[in-house]
């Protein structure tokens, strides 16, 4: 749509489609409307005839007589100028504008402007272009055909089009600021255009093989029915594998618990009689989900393990191969029909595409499933879905009981008498610090400085951080005979620890949301009743803190993590910088981007 001589203006703008041009909205509108009456405190627009000019104390004062309205004008110009005697001659007749007010009963306009070319409201854009240099790009393209050509209904467009060519600038604003319409319209079109943008980058490639393995024994060994949202999260996965057209490209979001690994040895069936692979991002987990498969499906298939250190069974044979980024670099893998990634977050979009590559038959590629433990907000999933398919799982098998509490200094010493209340039941505790070695900036206690304390306190210590390279085996290690874990919160927890029952966070209040509930999701894994600690020494009462404390949900929490960091609430370094939109608010504005999808 966008004529190749235009290219440059629009790569100047930073911009690549027509409604992103459509959502450069001018910043202000020069109204030369004619005013239909005369209203102290607002301003006129009228045809005026020169009656007299009077020069006080270097001002110049000219009466004008207000044509339309039958009545006399007193106008002072500050800055005289020759222009000004030149342009006003007696009997000349012009149209000013100006706002007007009252002084001893006498009308006035202080320092009124000439008009050119009444009736018309022409906008004002402040962009790197020139304000005329840009509208003339408008006026080409903003169209209300070529808006709904865009894809937008007739009556956004109309509403994104008047906002450009206003008849009055009524229209448009209410009490100065923009009617709720035009709000719509613009929300409305940033989730469009954006939605779009992704759509058009979503490459589809046909799969292998199509996938239909049955599930019924699978599901009928099981000790536990699945919930409903695996279910469901199964069934879309299904779906997927039964295209001969589009290989399998979904996402999988469920809190840390909620079962995903169930979905993926569900999938490995279902892949039947044709081959799997597995990655996960440490060898522990990678251990873990091969000791859950061979639980689950030994009776239904090979499995085989592959790590750096250790490999188990024959891969080049098993159904479904479970392993590191090891896998990344064997070559005699065979002929795998599905890719799966578990905590995809954990490795770079460089790695993920390797293991998918290494599987690819000319254009048909493999069905690749992808799981993360980083609940987003329904509406990120929504946007997120116009370039992968998304499937969320919102609830756990089984309700975690963790109470969350913020605590400060006076509560130390009840926080280390219930610690020890949970070290006799033979549970275990966590403790994160900001940092690791001592910093000016951080008012806290660092690991280090902290460790003497717990040492001459507490037996069976463990301390660990992210740049610990033992960190594995401590954690190991610590699962089975520690009751204290120092750590940061860069470490990441893969493996689960049944029997940690405590988390204690120093200086909560300088975490993200989406930090301190992966943090609190390492707590009461198998239905224990559990404790997420939040100290700060900061007196102030902390409403973000506060709701934390009141849900448990990941996906209310990142709902509520958007919705701080758009009134700017404080972040840290882990939260994604997401797309910033100007008009869109993906804490609040679901419906309308539900609304947008549709239309795509
Ligand atoms: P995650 O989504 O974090 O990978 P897991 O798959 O590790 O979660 O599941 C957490 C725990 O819940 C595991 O011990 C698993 O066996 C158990 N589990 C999974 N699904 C169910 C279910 N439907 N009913 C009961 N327990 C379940
Ligand atoms: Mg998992």
């Amino acid at each position: 749509m966008i004529e190749s001589e235009d290219k440059t203006l629009f790569a100047k703008l930073k911009i690549y489609t027509l409604l992103d041009l459509a959502l450069i909205i001018p910043n202000s509108y020069d109204d030369t409307t004619l005013s239909k009456q005369v209203e102290i405190g607002k301003i006129i627009t009228a045809e005026a005839v020169v009656l007299e000019h009077k020069n006080i104390n270097g001002k110049l004062q000219i009466i004008f007589n207000l044509v339309n309205f039958k009545t006399n004008i007193s106008a002072t110009f500050f800055k005289v100028m020759p222009y000004h005697y030149a342009t006003f001659t007696i009997n000349s007749k012009h149209y000013i504008q100006g706002k007007i007010s009252q002084y001893n009963g006498f009308l006035q306009l202080s320092q009124p402007k000439k008009i050119t070319i009444p009736n018309q409201i022409v906008p004002k854009y402040k962009t790197i272009l020139k304000s005329s240099e840009l509208r003339d790009l408008i006026k080409k393209y903003i169209t209300i055909n070529n808006l709904i050509a865009s894809g937008l209904d007739e009556k956004i467009s109309k509403t994104i089009y008047a906002l450009h060519f206003p008849n009055t600038l009524s229209d448009i604003f209410e009490d100065k600021s923009y009617k709720s319409d035009i709000i719509y319209a613009l929300k409305y079109s940033e989730a469009f255009n954006h939605l779009k943008k992704l759509q058009g980058k979503r490459i589809d490639y046909p799969p292998k093989v199509e996938l239909n393995g049955r599930i019924d024994k699978f599901l009928a060994h099981l000790p536990f029915k699945l919930t409903d949202e695996q279910l469901k999260c199964i069934d879309d996965i299904r779906e997927d594998f039964k295209s001969s057209i589009k290989a399998t490209k979904r996402m999988i979001v469920g809190d840390v618990g909620s079962g995903k690994t169930m979905v993926i040895l569900a999938c490995a069936m279902m892949a039947l009689p044709n081959r799997s692979v597995l990655m996960a991002p440490t060898s522990l987990l990678a251990l873990q989900l091969y000791e859950e498969a061979c639980k689950y499906l030994s009776s239904f298939m090979k499995i085989a393990l592959v790590t750096q250190k250790t490999n188990h069974g024959d891969y080049t044979e098993a159904n479904l191969i479970i392993g590191t980024h090891a896998l990344l670099y064997k070559e005699d893998l065979g002929e795998i029909e599905l890719v799966m990634i578990d905590e995809q977050h954990r490795f770079g979009t460089r790695q993920r595409q390797r293991l998918e590559s290494s599987f690819i038959d000319g254009k048909k590629k493999p069905h690749m499933l992808q799981f993360s433990a980083t609940p987003i907000p329904r509406t990120q999933a929504m946007m997120d879905s116009a370039l992968i398919d998304v499937s969320l799982i919102t609830t756990t098998p089984f309700t975690k009981d963790i109470t969350t509490k913020v605590i400060s200094k006076s509560n130390f010493p009840d926080l280390l008498s219930k610690i020890r209340d949970e070290i006799r039941e033979n549970h275990q505790v966590l403790i994160v610090y900001p940092l690791v070695e001592q910093s000016e900036q951080i008012p806290y206690q660092s690991l280090e400085e902290a460790r003497g304390f717990w040492e001459k306190n507490f037996d069976n210590l463990f301390v660990t951080h992210g740049r610990d390279k033992d960190k594995e085996a401590v954690l190991l290690e610590f699962r089975e005979k520690g009751d204290i874990l120092l750590a940061t919160t860069v470490v990441e927890v893969g493996i689960s620890l049944p029997r940690l029952t405590m988390v204690v966070v120093v200086g909560a209040e300088r975490l993200g949301l989406a930090t301190l509930h992966q943090l609190r999701g390492r707590v009461g894994r198998n239905g224990l009743k559990s404790y997420c600690y939040l100290y700060t020494n900061s007196s102030e009462p902390n409403r973000r803190l506060d709701i934390f404390t009141k849900t448990t949900s990941g996906f209310d929490v990142a709902k509520l993590d958007l919705q701080f960091r758009n009134s700017g609430d404080i972040l840290d370094g882990t939260i994604q910088s997401g797309i910033k939109f100007r008009w869109l608010d993906m804490g609040s504005d679901e419906e309308i981007i539900s609304k947008a999808k549709e239309c795509l």
